[in-house]
């Protein structure tokens, strides 16, 4: 699949974009604070509605714009799928801001005297629909240098990586992941209720089941996305850095800890999860908070059985990260038919030659990508042949003559 056309309206420093994408390579070239990542980040959102890097939506509409009286952010994208033609909008509307006042009070971290509220408006083939239909219909691969917190940060930034590729390709991952984040929301109030005496234990057993059946879902895909992702990351880890030892990875299921690799059933699993409940109910209900389930899972890296998300220097882990990135790719290719647009922000600058050009042929198999960089030394010349090469200034993009 590729994008033809992007335009953007009122998003992040872009007030008016209207950009004709070409199919393969682009390569997006531009001082810092131009505008590059904003547009990766346009991409991204189109494809999962949701930003990577903001939690409060208000932060994607232009500034300038949001002193207007009804300030709208407008992304809108035709994509070219084997299956057919596709165009996606997001609209994203901020209500109620007094004028003057919005953009001091949204630097200076505060909300402004009125509080705004951002609206979120989504079109697939022209025709509203909500956030979960959007999902999937165009799958992103994205890179960035933070790809490297995947191998050696929280476990939360695991969870969320699975959760995210999972979603866009399983329209259903995406919904029992809704559910069990609602569930464990509303089991975590019932056990602080039932902690200070204002409820009864007997309540729980309703929302264990609901934990249970939306959870083992959560729990079985992951393990069943990371067995493959091993699989191939493995190979392409081997080329990239054969001397740094066989990659492994373990899905680390909190229900039952000890548990060694294995096929996930999820009849198996949601035994194995009701039984987990019932054992750490007495803990859970001390605590006041839900112990149990894949909201406490984690994935592990291994390189000959060392764990690279502690021990791992920062190439190593880099080298890593890439891989599983790349796996990524490949995966979403196998399992769709069609392949994912690849989002790589400013990736070269951080890797060696070696490694910098084993991504640019990987890479240069896929139908779409869009690359960022400051420079243009790091791309060999016959790579930027292959690619349609822009600038990026001021939110403004134009072709680049060198
Ligand atoms: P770098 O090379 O440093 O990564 P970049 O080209 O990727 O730079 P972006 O992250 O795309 O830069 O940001 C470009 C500019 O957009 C920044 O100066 C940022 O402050 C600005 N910006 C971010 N959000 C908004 C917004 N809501 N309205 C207007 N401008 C914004
Ligand atoms: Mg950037």
């Amino acid at each position: 699949m590729h994008i033809s056309h992007l335009s953007l309206t009122n998003f992040r420093n872009y007030s008016n974009l209207d950009l004709v994408l070409p199919p393969h390579i682009t390569v997006l070239q531009g001082d810092n604070a131009q505008g590059k990542s904003n547009l990766l980040e346009a991409i991204y959102l189109l494809a999962t509605s949701r930003s990577y890097r903001v939690t409060n939506e208000r932060e994607l509409i232009n500034w300038s714009a949001l002193q207007d009286e009804l300030p709208v952010c407008r992304l809108v994208a035709d994509i070219q799928k084997t299956s057919g033609n596709l165009s996606l909008e997001i609209a994203l509307m901020n209500k109620i801001v007094a004028p003057g006042e919005a953009k001091d009070a949204f630097l200076r971290g505060r909300s402004p005297s009125k509080p705004a509220t951002t609206h979120k408006r989504i079109r697939v083939n022209g025709v509203v629909r909500r956030a979960i239909d959007l999902v999937g219909q165009i799958n992103v691969v994205p890179f960035s240098v933070q790809d490297i917190n995947i191998i050696g940060g929280e476990p939360a930034l695991r969870r969320r990586y699975l959760d995210i590729a999972n979603s866009q390709l399983d329209p259903h991952y995406l919904r029992q992941l809704q559910r069990y984040h609602r569930v464990l929301w509303q089991r975590n109030r019932l056990l602080r209720q039932i902690a200070e005496h204002q409820a009864n234990v007997d309540e729980l057993s309703f929302w264990d089941q609901e934990l249970v059946q939306a959870g083992s879902y959560l729990i079985v895909q992951r393990d069943l996305m990371v067995a493959a992702l091993e699989q191939l990351a493995q190979d392409i880890h081997g080329e990239l850095s054969s001397e740094q030892g066989r990659l492994t990875l373990a899905y680390l299921r909190n229900i039952d800890k000890e548990r060694g690799k294995g096929d996930s059933q999820i009849e198996e699993t949601a035994q194995v999860f009701a039984r987990s409940l019932d054992a750490a109910r007495n803990k859970e209900i001390a605590q006041g908070v839900s112990l149990v389930g894949p909201h406490r899972d984690d994935l592990r890296f291994l390189a000959d059985d060392v764990d690279m998300g502690i021990f791992g220097s920062r190439g190593q882990q880099r080298a890593i990260a890439l891989s599983l990135k790349l796996a990524e790719a490949n995966f979403m290719l196998s399992k769709t038919g069609e392949h994912p647009i690849l989002l790589l922000d400013d990736v070269l600058s951080e890797l060696d030659s070696r490694r910098r050009s084993h991504l640019l042929q990987s890479v240069a198999r896929y139908q779409q990508v869009l690359m960022t960089a400051t420079e243009l030394d790091h791309f060999d010349a016959d790579f930027l042949k292959q690619a349609v090469l822009l600038g990026v200034a001021q939110g403004r993009i134009q072709p680049l003559t060198s």
